[in-house]
């Protein structure tokens, strides 16, 4: 992993990816999101935050799953929230 990388995303030898193009919150409630991230802990695909319901930074805090991947074409990074660490993979 690159530098910037704390111990958790170090921790990742497998990046998880969508299981599904939707963040599962938003389509409860039918709201709409504007990117999508994964959970690296448990797979969740939920919404980030330029998303009106940041289901993605909620589920971080709620669940303490610390890192999330981008779910978008062409982006490869992880975020990691209690380290607010940021790596490209
Ligand atoms: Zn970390
Ligand atoms: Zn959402
Ligand atoms: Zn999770």
């Amino acid at each position: 992993m690159a530098d910037g990388a704390c111990e958790h995303i170090r921790d990742i030898t497998t990046v998880k990816h969508a299981k599904s193009r939707q963040c599962d919150e938003c389509v409860k409630v039918g709201a709409r999101w504007v990117h999508l991230r994964i959970c690296q802990e448990c797979g969740a695909t939920r919404c980030c935050d330029d998303s009106p319901n940041r289901h993605a930074t909620a589920h971080a805090h709620a669940s303490k799953h610390p890192v999330i991947a981008s779910a978008e074409r062409g982006e490869r990074w992880l975020y990691c929230y209690p380290d607010e660490a940021f790596a490209e993979y």
